[in-house]
């Protein structure tokens, strides 16, 4: 749901709830009834949450300034090389 900002020249502006891309462009003012004009406001980027914001800029900057390693990430303490498998018949292959 987006907030869509309505504006009546007797009563002022009022905004009204609707489905992303269903805004018409008249709607009737809720208090005189007459159809008046949708008016044009930046959206509320302030409402995003700082990880998705971090996200989505870190995902444009990578378009043309991606990130360049010198060396593998460190392997987690808790991670353990991978064991013979639980399928009987899988552990008679050869292993390395
Ligand atoms: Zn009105």
């Amino acid at each position: 749901m987006s907030m869509y900002e309505y504006r009546c020249d007797q009563h002022g502006s009022f905004d009204l709830q609707t489905s992303m891309g269903d805004a018409q462009p008249r709607t009737a003012c809720p208090e005189c009834g007459l159809q008046v004009p949708r008016v044009f406001t930046a959206p509320m980027t302030s409402s995003t949450p700082r990880s998705v914001t971090s996200v989505l800029d870190r995902t444009e900057k990578s378009r043309y300034e991606p990130e360049v390693v010198s060396s593998l990430p460190r392997r987690p303490a808790h991670q353990r090389t991978p064991t013979a498998p639980a399928n009987p018949a899988l552990q008679r292959l050869p292993r390395p």
